[in-house]
């Protein structure tokens, strides 16, 4: 059993190769693996180890100048969910494809509580809840009228409030991601357009309100960038089967190596369809058994 911990920081660092030498140590001598990427805005994390490793990992953290103060989100895993230790430098921690020049986290909209985040929702009629996520995310839990962008990558965002300015024109937006981190940059990217009258964000996204309320605003699964997929918060499902249209929300990728596309599948398809996607990728595996996929589709990243 590994103790994994995700995190971010926005903080300024002035010399991320210092942080990242200091990260490669940190880490070997712990014997912690997973991936961390590094940036002048800041450091995002998702690490495996032992209990007493991630411990350790935590209180050297804290005891960094730059990096005090992270809310750490601990999972437990059976088995090694990473392979090896992965250091990198990068522009930004995590990819919006955006400058942080141009976009900094410093004029990212106003952090709320959890707390504070319902009491707005449940006060004010005229708020727009605005989605940060990709489309496959929210097709299976969002907040209760929340506008879902039609993206299929963070990198799209920007241009997804380009086009949609209108519908934030003099209002007030509450913007939520999974974790956090997302929303950081993407409240200031849409405050950077001068349309929203005032712009706010969820501090610790879904993940900290659905633990306040797990029978809040917020209703289904929420999505996550691990072998979980997906979390459920509350029963409520909001999505069907894409073969037959039965309400599910349950990801399943095509066993059909050649692929492996994520689809929402209800069981009795996937029974019938012999886990595959389509007739046409059924009909593959059953010629060339060999074609079917081995490994697990997705490991844990660093999205929070
Ligand atoms: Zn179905
Ligand atoms: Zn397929």
């Amino acid at each position: 059993m590994k103790t994994i911990l995700l995190y971010y920081k926005y903080t300024d660092i002035q010399y991320p190769a210092q942080l990242i030498k200091w990260q490669k140590e940190l880490c070997t001598r712990l014997a912690l693996k997973g991936r961390i990427i590094v940036a002048t805005e800041g450091i995002n994390g998702t690490v495996a180890g032992t209990q007493q490793a991630c411990q350790e990992y935590m209180h050297h953290m804290n005891n960094h100048p730059l990096l005090s103060g992270i809310d750490f989100k601990q999972s437990m895993c059976e088995g090694e969910p990473f392979p090896r230790l992965r250091i990198v430098e990068k522009e930004e921690i995590t990819r919006m494809g955006k400058s942080p020049q141009e976009i900094s986290y410093k004029d990212a909209g106003t952090h709320l509580s959890p707390s504070q985040a319902h009491e707005l929702i449940e006060t004010n009629q005229e708020l727009v809840i605005l989605d940060g996520r990709n489309k496959y995310e929210s097709a299976i839990g969002r907040f209760k009228g929340a506008i879902t962008p039609d993206i299929e990558n963070f990198r799209d965002f920007p241009d997804y409030i380009d086009k949609n300015q209108h519908l934030f024109k003099d209002k007030q937006v509450l913007m939520y991601c999974t974790g956090g981190i997302r929303c950081e940059r993407a409240s200031a990217y849409l405050k950077s357009k001068g349309v929203a009258q005032q712009v706010y964000q969820i501090t610790g996204g879904i993940d900290r309100y659905a633990q306040a309320y797990p029978d809040g605003y917020f209703r289904g699964k929420n999505y996550v960038f691990d072998g979980r997929i997906a979390v459920p918060i509350n029963n409520d499902i909001l999505s069907s089967c894409a073969l037959c249209s039965e309400t599910s929300d349950d990801y399943h990728n095509c066993v059909y190596a050649g692929c492996n596309k994520q689809l929402i599948i209800c069981a009795s398809c996937v029974a019938q369809n012999n886990a595959t996607c389509s007739q046409s990728c059924r009909e593959k595996i059953l010629n060339n058994p060999a074609m079917m996929r081995k490994t697990p589709h997705k490991t844990a990243t660093c999205i929070l």
